[in-house]
């Protein structure tokens, strides 16, 4: 049978419970505990799948195929799990079940309500993953901020697990927002108290209390929220802004917070083993020779829009002794300033996933770039789909080509949709999703970097290579060096003779662990540091 543990958040949004939930996993895993975690958003779209990157970040994809939301990206990298559908669950889905099963006639001429019916879907919805998962411990995130109308449910639902599982077998955190007043120089507890209150007041009394400010939160302020918020002194945990988030396990685990859970849990207080985290974290402070790399894309003004690729980056980074800086690069500029003025310094080329036809013309002039000065490039779903637009008009000298993505009437459309997509009129999980395998060819740079024949990575797209132009395209020098593993479907391209120059039709950046970096990343980052760019663009040596 699985212990909870419940976090919610206070204040404001944005506090980092993704990252507390997933250090929190780390903690239990590292004391040899079986972990499985739960993200509950209260939106009511069915997954953030068909969200606008701006407004929701990422869409981290899992291995069988489910759109959620980025904190399981969190989850995934910390405690180095593959997690499933059944991890993020939304009222969008909720309310769907409860709707199709009153039209089902399920309930028997009831009336319909919020509590039970709403909630009940929910609960089953935690303990469903607690007996799929059979995981000593599922931590639970519940989304949004205390207070929030639509977030109710979720927390009587929260509330309601403690009676059915057990006092022992539940633990509520409150991860809460200390705002800090210059003019007085203190942290002040009373936002904090009124959250708690509201918490309280739907019935969940908090069991730690994580308190985020951008300083420490003092002695003085963490036993008066202890003593306002009815939680032992011991547990109201001070969590200041670290110089990264891979800290924050360290931080609480040297706060106690392991210990309190394992505690308050009834679980074994056995020592945790977070050495192999630690070396990590080791390498992360140390000083690393900078290397710029410009990331390309539609939705550059907002960051978390490429969280897996620039923590993917990130992990490569540090395995190549190097500190990657993104050189955040709009697309669209690229159409207005050209390309050599906004990549003329980068080492290196990303070209993330993306949809919609805005700022693909920026890309493929970005491609060209560097093909031509020979700059690492590393394409990812739409990027490796660039560079085959790319490559088709400017060496194969087919001028229209294009993807149908950009023009649905093309006379070439060198990325054509991928059978059975076009007739699709429904958006909302209708992509290829989740992982597949792909055999890669012998002698291939993305063969070499995997050292492997076969890879399973995940996708998230509609469109595809069109099989139509594949000889004409490997005959020029694009080589599909990574297929469907009965050679139909083109998943990985590179430029033949250029340093490094590889497109994967998947997102290998979901896979990327910081202490196992994704190999494409790796080799991406490795190459990019060895090829130096001397004097004009186009000279290039390998270092020794
Ligand atoms: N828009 C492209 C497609 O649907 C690429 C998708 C992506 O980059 N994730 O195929």
């Amino acid at each position: 049978m699985s212990k909870f543990i419940f976090v919610t958040g206070g204040v404001v949004s944005s506090l980092g419970k993704g990252i507390a939930v997933a250090s929190i996993g780390r903690m239990l895993k590292s004391r040899g505990m079986s972990v499985s975690v739960l993200k509950l958003d209260p939106y009511l779209n069915v997954d953030p799948g068909t969200m606008s990157p701006y407004q929701h970040g990422e869409v981290f994809v899992t291995v069988d195929g489910s759109e959620t939301d980025l904190d399981l990206g969190h989850y995934e990298r910390f405690i180095d799990v593959e997690l499933t559908e059944l991890s993020n669950v939304t009222a969008g889905q909720i309310y769907s079940e409860v709707i199709a099963n009153e039209r089902a006639g399920q309930y028997l001429g009831g009336t319909i309500q919020t509590v039970p019916h709403v909630t009940n879907l929910i609960k089953e919805r935690v303990l469903k993953l607690a007996e799929v998962s059979q995981a000593d411990v599922v931590v639970v995130e519940v989304g949004g901020t205390v207070g929030d109308i639509e977030g109710q449910p979720f927390i009587e639902a929260i509330r309601q697990v403690r009676n059915t599982v057990g006092q022992q077998d539940t633990f509520y955190v409150h991860v809460t927002l200390l705002p800090y007043l210059g003019a007085t120089g203190e942290l002040k507890t009373k936002p904090t108290q009124h959250s708690v209150n509201t918490l309280r007041g739907m019935g969940v009394q908090p069991d730690a209390i994580l308190c985020r400010a951008d300083q420490e939160t003092g002695e003085d302020e963490r036993r008066k929220i202890a003593l306002y918020c009815d939680v032992n002194a011991e547990a109201v945990i001070s969590l200041p802004t670290l110089s990264s988030v891979y800290e924050v396990p360290l931080h609480l685990e040297a706060e106690g917070l392991g210990s309190i859970l394992t505690n308050g849990l009834d679980l074994p207080d056995t020592k945790p083993d977070l050495e192999s985290w630690r070396a990590i974290v080791r390498v992360d402070e140390e000083e690393h020779e900078q290397i710029d790399i410009a990331l390309v894309g539609k939705y550059v003004e907002l960051q978390d829009s490429y969280l897996s690729v620039v923590e993917a980056l990130h992990h490569a980074g540090l395995h190549n002794d190097r500190k990657v800086n993104i050189q955040w690069v709009a697309a669209e500029d690229i159409e207005e300033h050209g390309a050599e003025k906004l990549l003329g310094s980068a080492r290196g080329i990303i070209v993330p996933g993306g949809f919609g036809e805005r700022g693909l013309e920026g890309m493929i002039a970005a491609a060209n770039y560097a093909r031509h000065s020979n700059i690492p490039y590393l394409g990812l779903c739409l990027g490796m789909q660039i560079m085959v637009v790319e490559y088709a008009r400017n060496e194969l000298g087919i001028a229209d080509a294009t993807s149908l993505e950009i023009d649905p009437e093309a006379a070439n459309p060198v990325i054509a949709f991928m059978e059975g997509q076009e007739e699709l009129h429904s958006t909302g999980g209708t992509m290829r999703l989740g992982v597949y395998p792909c055999f890669l060819k012998e002698g291939t740079k993305v063969r070499a970097a995997y050292e492997q024949e076969t890879v399973d990575e995940r996708h998230r797209h509609r469109y595809e290579f069109n099989n139509e132009y594949r000889v004409p395209l490997e005959e020029a020098g694009l080589i599909a060096s990574g297929t469907s593993p009965d050679g139909s479907l083109v998943e990985v391209t590179e430029v033949y003779g250029h340093p490094f120059m590889v497109g994967s039709q998947f997102h290998p950046e979901f896979g990327s662990r910081p202490e196992r970096p994704h190999p494409l990343f790796r080799e991406f980052i490795r190459v990019a540091k060895t090829t130096l760019r001397e004097g004009g663009q186009h000279d290039f040596f390998e270092e020794e």
